[in-house]
């Protein structure tokens, strides 16, 4: 085997506003002799890179995988072989939906040295933005981060939507736009009640951050009319009354 000299860091850059970044993330974006990046990582993020870096942009966006995983795995283990600092950046955190964790996996089967640099995920800093906190002592005592990229109706989810549904906390659903219908019905059907409040928020902690608020029975027919698109969050439950008072 070939003997590997570089460290991988695997970055959390944040749910989008620049300034959403930790101090670690900074100081390493600012060393690092390449930086992977993906889509989701806003262009605010690229005053923090290191101007002698080399780029790769390994974009993905909801269904479209520029680079397939297995690719971006082996690109990180490549990278490793040939420069002494690889970041790679990742929205919100990297081991929130994100794979950092088979990239991390891959990098410690070829031993390659590797830290994560968490990151504020969206699945909690966009319903902030919004207004809206994932718990709270009299609204929810417990907050459930699901993919909403599944199918529930063709019975291949890895997901318990009947107990989903039976709970009484905080659902935040990412990935949760393309199949919003799907989740929703698959929600009413195991019995949760139709005036539960939704709330969607696209492009959470950016210039462009839109609120949607409905309930179960309305919020298809809202996103719809309002052309809502991804990146977004689902959040259900009664934390979204918040935003009323709240704001954002
Ligand atoms: N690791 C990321 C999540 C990656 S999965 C994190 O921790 O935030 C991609 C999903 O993240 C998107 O489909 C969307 O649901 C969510 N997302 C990422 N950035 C977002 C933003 N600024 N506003 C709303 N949702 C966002």
């Amino acid at each position: 085997m070939m003997p590997t000299t570089g460290k991988v860091y695997l970055i959390g850059g944040g749910p989008g506003d620049p300034e959403l970044i930790t101090v670690k993330a900074v100081r390493i974006l600012g060393q690092a002799d390449v930086i992977l990046y993906d889509a989701l990582v806003g262009p605010g993020i690229r005053q923090y890179f290191n101007p002698a870096a080399e780029l790769i942009d390994v974009g993905k966006r909801a269904d479209k995988h520029t680079v397939p995983q297995e690719e971006m795995n082996r690109m990180l283990v490549e990278q490793a072989r040939k420069h002494r600092i690889v970041a790679r950046l990742k929205g919100g955190d990297p081991y929130v939906f994100g794979r950092g964790g088979e990239e991390a996996e891959e990098l410690a089967k070829n031993n390659v040295e590797f830290e994560v640099i968490p990151g504020i995920s969206s699945a909690i800093a966009a319903p902030a933005a919004a207004g809206i906190p994932v718990t709270h002592r009299d609204l929810a005592s417990s907050v459930t981060f699901i993919t909403g990229h599944e199918d529930p109706t063709k019975g291949e989810s890895a997901l318990n939507f009947k107990s989903l549904a039976a709970m009484n906390g905080t659902l935040v659903i990412l990935m949760g736009v393309s199949r919003l219908r799907d989740n929703v019905k698959a929600l009413l059907d195991n019995g949760k009640a139709r005036d539960t409040p939704v709330a969607i928020v696209e492009k959470g902690t950016t210039s462009g951050q839109r609120v949607t608020i409905g309930t179960l029975s309305t919020i298809v027919e809202l996103a719809e009319k309002r052309g809502v698109e991804a990146p977004a969050i689902v959040v259900v439950g009664d934390v979204v009354r918040m935003h009323e008072v709240l704001g954002g």
